[in-house]
């Protein structure tokens, strides 16, 4: 939007005081993606006064004029405004019952000129002032909007947050919408949705967007403030609520990968890590090794797929294998830890289980045990997994990078 904003004052133009209002509104606006091409500065006259609005409405769509509301006859703002647009002024109730009681409060004697700090330009959008007493005001005329806001940068600055410029942005329709994906794992769509139901449902700002994929499901909070802290804020208050019910779920932010959370946490902890896949048959190792740099983490994986090799490569005991079968709980540990221990690394992670479709005479398609081993402990993750082959390896892979990522 055009934008020009009018400086109205002759302690301006006599340089009795500089003009911070033009600044601070310029500043505002330009963060808010609004394009100022003019700032004017007039005097209390209401020729020269008319004159400038005439041009600002040739010119610009929105026009922002600042001062002249008061109750003095100086203050000509509202009556040239009026003019220019053609437009009645009248009396806006709620702010006269202000100034009433303003002067009911305070005992002082009312004169009939601060009444006139209640008029407003019919059909006016009213922002009430609740650091001075004229209001400000915004309408629309021809196309144009136009804004005008009390002189006293004590009131105008809080005036034109607090008000001011979200009536611009709603008009421009550019209110800045602030975005956060939060990540979570091993949590169905439903599920989460019926443990933040009660959140969906009421939140307008941020709203929550629960969207599912990939064996992952994703909340895309957004919200909707002109300030970044506010809307930082309240994306944080937001999730916090969120995290209260399902933190044990949730992994990363926006567009981040189980595999780069992880090699993230192995870098900051310096920690190596090495794998050891039957089920998966190199699948971890390739989803690691797809972000660059996995290297300085990830010392690789083997695949041991046939019992065999299981043996030979790991040392995994015959007897483990004959008494528990290769799909237990007891082969996975040794697995890990020998993978771990052979290469020297932090952790040792295995993959051991049934894709089906038949099961390996010891357990059904879907059993999975993953292990992982550090130097104090080895602990097994046992899953039933269902879906086809491809599913139940796809997923193992995905629950052991969250295993590990916690
Ligand atoms: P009031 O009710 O105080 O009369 P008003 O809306 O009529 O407010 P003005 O009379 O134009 O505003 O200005 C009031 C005071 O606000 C000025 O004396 C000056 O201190 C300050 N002021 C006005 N315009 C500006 C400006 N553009 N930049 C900085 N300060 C300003
Ligand atoms: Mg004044």
């Amino acid at each position: 939007m055009k934008t020009e904003i009018i400086a109205v004052g002759t302690e301006l133009l006599l340089g009795q005081i500089a003009n911070t209002n033009a600044q601070f509104l310029s500043a505002e606006l330009a963060s808010a993606g609004f394009h100022v091409y003019h700032h004017t500065t007039v005097g209390d006259n209401p020729d020269r006064l008319l004159e400038v609005m005439k041009q600002a409405s040739s010119r610009s769509e929105c026009i922002i004029i600042t001062g002249g509301l008061g109750p003095t006859k100086d203050d000509l703002t509202k009556e040239t405004a009026a003019a220019c647009i053609g437009r009645k002024l009248v009396y806006d109730h709620r702010s006269l019952d202000d100034i009433l009681n303003h002067y009911k409060i305070t005992g002082k004697e009312m004169s009939e000129n601060n009444k006139k700090q209640a008029l407003i330009l019919e059909g006016s959008l009213v922002l009430p002032n609740d650091f001075g007493m004229a209001p400000g005001m915004v309408t629309e005329a021809e196309n144009k909007t136009w804004m005008l806001l009390p002189g006293p940068p004590s009131e105008l600055k809080p005036m034109f947050r607090q008000y001011g410029l979200p009536a611009l942005l709603q008009k421009g329709g550019k209110e800045p919408v602030r975005s956060r994906v939060l990540r979570f794992f091993g949590i169905g769509e439903s599920m989460l949705e019926a443990k933040l139901a009660d959140l969906i449902e009421n939140q307008t700002n941020p709203t929550i967007a629960p969207l599912a994929g990939d064996f992952e499901v994703t909340l895309r909070l957004s919200a909707s403030f002109y300030s970044t802290e506010e809307a930082e804020r309240a994306l944080d208050e937001t999730e916090q609520r969120i995290l209260e019910r399902a933190g044990e779920f949730f992994y990363g932010y926006d567009d981040s990968t189980l595999e780069e959370q992880l090699l993230k946490s192995l870098q900051q902890t310096a920690t190596s890590l090495s794998a050891a896949e039957s089920l998966t048959g190199g699948w971890f190792g390739k989803s690691v090794t797809d972000v660059p740099g996995a290297s300085k983490s990830f010392m690789g994986s083997v695949v041991v797929y046939n019992n065999n090799m299981k043996e030979k490569l790991l040392g995994v005991k015959a007897e483990t294998i004959q008494k528990h079968g290769a799909v237990s709980a007891e082969c996975a540990a040794e697995m890990a830890e020998a993978v771990r221990q052979k290469t020297g690394s932090g952790f040792g992670i295995s993959f051991t289980g049934a894709a089906g479709p038949d099961g390996d005479g010891h357990a059904k398609p879907g059993t999975v045990y993953i292990a992982i081993s550090s130097p104090q402990q080895t602990d097994v993750l046992p899953l039933q997994l269902a879906g086809s082959r491809n599913r139940i390896r796809a997923l193992a892979v995905k629950h052991g990078l969250f295993a590990l990522h916690k």
